[in-house]
């Protein structure tokens, strides 16, 4: 690795790294080899840490600038994510936008956009369906299932994956219903499908976007750091 030593009018060693990678020690002018050798075996672990996450968010950046480049799907549509040096971490207005500095965690900024737009979502047609069809909740939470949409449990308790935001609107309306008649139904049998239906007549094909989507969706948003990938 290339180290640039600048020698100048200073007491002390000091050592950058700069956004493009490159490593840059300021020594004082009287300063001899060994000492600046010394200075930079001292510092050898964090240079080598430095330089890998260096290489670790290149690597992804290229990735997302080249053919393999990433889209997020949201509300039904796919949108492609483009690295820009905008002064926001995240950001969408048509595309997404990342900043270099957030690439690496792309999708914990897209999970918490998808988090906010969909409790919107929720917050306006949760109670709407629960007034209209006679359905009463407990309450709505957001979670981060990755095997589930969603789900209601034996106290009404509601519980929406944050990955719903992925689906059309109309694939949301499907599964609101469909947990609101899990309130009073809990088996999906045929009078289960016939109280969705009277509601969401097409259900059959909104169950199939969600089938049909749900490996796209998952490797979208794998998050490869485990820290990230519960809650
Ligand atoms: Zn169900």
């Amino acid at each position: 690795m290339n180290i640039k030593v600048e020698r100048e009018r200073r007491k002390n060693f000091r050592l950058e790294h700069s956004e493009d990678g490159k490593f840059l020690a300021r020594v004082p002018y009287n300063a001899d080899e060994k000492e600046v050798e010394d200075f930079l075996r001292k510092h050898r672990i964090w240079i080598k840490k430095r330089n890998e996450e260096f290489m670790r968010v290149s690597e992804m950046r290229r990735d997302l600038s080249s053919k393999r480049k990433r889209n997020f799907l949201f509300m039904g549509n796919e949108y492609e994510v483009s690295v820009s040096d905008s002064t926001r971490c995240f950001d969408f207005d048509g595309i997404f936008h990342v900043s270099p500095g957030c690439v690496e965690d792309v999708v914990g900024h897209f999970k918490r956009f998808c988090r906010n737009e969909l409790l919107q979502v929720l917050d306006r047609r949760v109670p709407y369906y629960s007034r209209k069809l006679g359905l009463e909740y407990s309450k709505y939470t957001i979670g981060s299932s990755i095997t589930m949409w969603a789900s209601c449990d034996k106290s009404r308790r509601l519980r929406f994956s944050w990955r719903l935001a992925m689906a059309p609107p109309e694939v949301i309306d499907y599964v609101i219903v469909h947990e609101l008649v899990h309130t009073e139904m809990f088996l999906h049998d045929r009078t289960f499908y016939e109280r969705v239906g009277k509601e969401i007549p097409d259900w059959k094909e909104k169950k199939m976007w969600l089938r049909k989507n749900s490996a796209k969706i998952r490797l979208m948003t794998d998050q490869k750091d485990p820290s990230n990938g519960s809650k």
